[in-house]
């Protein structure tokens, strides 16, 4: 009877190891370990990929269906990967949540406004930049806010987890930092007047400042503080998809897919599609 007990658990031990040996049913089966976004973007033809939902001209989510320049990108990168539009699957994230979803598998890449940092590059790898924005503020049109300098005492909203809302707290400290999980909920303070400003990249602000219903209404400033290099953000050790990406990014500077992407989404205000500088590309570490 002990033997036969034994012998069930060994079994049921022996089971296990097998299960966690195929990676528990996910992809099939290669022996160079942990499989990156090249090898299920080419097994599966499908990607998740995290973008932002409420951002007009970047990242929108309309009923079922995701539009701005971060859709194009991500387009881009899952049409080099050889995925067809209709394997991507899009998740919405906020700033907050894009490392740990990259870091659990909740998503494959993230194209979301995503600032490339030291400190995120501790835990996400990064292919890119494919943008630099700047941080910057939106204020009402009669407001006298000129700069961060004249934040002292003012109500300013951001949202935590980004790097707007880490520079109030480091470097205007005498302003008064309220955080939301995004960015249209400030925007909808702004509106009430509950907030005096509300601080992000100059790309995202200048998408709310034009929407029909804050026509007339708000001023982004103009004065940026910060460099924000927008980066597409994959698992940590995967260095094989991050060198793809930026070949894919390289090849769109030339085959003229990055300026369709931009003139089709935040180019149609008129602003001319920015250089894509290939240089700059990271080095996938
Ligand atoms: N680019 C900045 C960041 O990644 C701000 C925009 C955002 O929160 O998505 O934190």
């Amino acid at each position: 009877m002990r033997i036969t007990r034994m012998t069930a658990v060994a079994g049921a031990f022996a089971l296990a190891m097998a299960a966690a040996a195929c990676g528990g049913g996910d992809d099939s089966g290669s022996d160079s370990g942990a499989k990156g976004i090249v090898g299920k973007a080419t097994s599966d033809k499908k990607l998740v990929v995290g973008v932002k939902a409420d951002q007009p001209g970047l990242g929108l989510q309309t009923g079922g269906t995701y539009t701005g320049f971060d859709i194009e990108i991500a387009k881009i990168i899952a049409k080099g990967l050889g995925v067809p539009e209709t394997g991507i699957e899009y998740k919405t994230t906020v700033s907050a949540n894009r490392e740990p979803f990259i870091q659990q598998g909740q998503v494959d890449l993230v194209v979301a406004t995503y600032t490339i940092n030291d400190e995120r590059k501790k835990v996400v790898n990064f292919g890119g930049p494919y943008y630099i924005a700047g941080q910057d503020l939106l204020v009402p049109t009669a407001s006298t806010i000129t700069g961060p300098e004249s934040l002292a005492g003012k109500k300013v909203c951001s949202v935590s987890g980004s790097t707007p809302a880490k520079r109030i707290q480091t470097d205007y400290k005498d302003a008064k930092l309220q955080q939301f999980d995004s960015y249209s909920k400030c925007v909808t303070a702004l509106a009430g007047g509950q907030v005096d400003a509300v601080t992000t990249d100059d790309i995202i602000l200048a998408g709310y400042a034009s929407q029909d219903q804050y026509a007339g209404k708000f001023k982004v400033v103009g004065k940026k503080f910060s460099e924000e290099p927008y980066g597409i953000g994959l698992k940590k050790d995967d260095s094989e998809g991050c060198n793809k990406i930026n070949e894919i990014l390289k090849a769109s500077a030339t085959d003229g897919s990055y300026k369709a992407a931009w003139d089709n989404t935040l180019g149609k205000s008129g602003t001319a599609a920015p250089e894509l500088d290939v240089t700059k590309l990271t080095n996938c570490s």
